[in-house]
């Protein structure tokens, strides 16, 4: 039998294999509850967009939703460091996509910090280049799935 567990919000139980990506403190909840649960604690002043874009970029990439650990970073980026959520899924774009780093599931998207203002640099060249040539089109995020590389073994750079 499979374990269940009780969703904070609605009281509903899942069984746990189902919702163990919903872990906020040590709570399960479930898909939907999860998502307005860290919808709140991350409601900090910013736009929805910028929040959902990172969010699908997340998922995308980690192939799950983002789990506890990787909604808590976010909030700690945002209130500690006074990241933006643009700014943070366009630093895990560089980081995946320029830079073409392997994802490293245990550490969630701490990376992030490593990068931040190294992809400042980088998009702000960029978008300071296109300024100035009116004929190349505008970067804009990628939403299709790319494959990534996800070598556990490979940790040797
Ligand atoms: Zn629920």
């Amino acid at each position: 039998m499979a374990r269940k567990v009780k969703c904070p919000t609605c009281d509903k139980l899942n069984p746990r294999d189902e919702v163990v990506n919903n872990n906020y403190n040590n709570r399960y909840y479930c898909d939907d509850c999860f998502k307005k649960k860290m919808d709140k604690v991350n409601e900090v002043g910013c736009t929805k967009q910028d929040y959902n874009d990172l969010y699908d970029y997340i998922e995308l990439m980690y192939g799950r939703k983002p789990d506890g650990q990787i909604f808590q970073q976010i909030k700690k980026y945002k209130e500690e460091y006074d990241y933006t959520y643009e700014w943070m899924l366009l630093t895990l774009q560089y980081v995946f996509e320029i830079e073409k780093l392997p994802i490293q599931e245990d550490s969630g998207i701490g990376i992030v910090p490593y990068f931040y203002h190294k992809a400042q640099v980088y998009y702000n060249r960029i978008w300071d280049i296109m300024d100035k040539n009116d004929t190349i089109e505008l970067i804009k995020l990628k939403k299709e799935p790319k494959k990534v590389d996800v070598n556990w073994n490979n940790k040797n750079k």
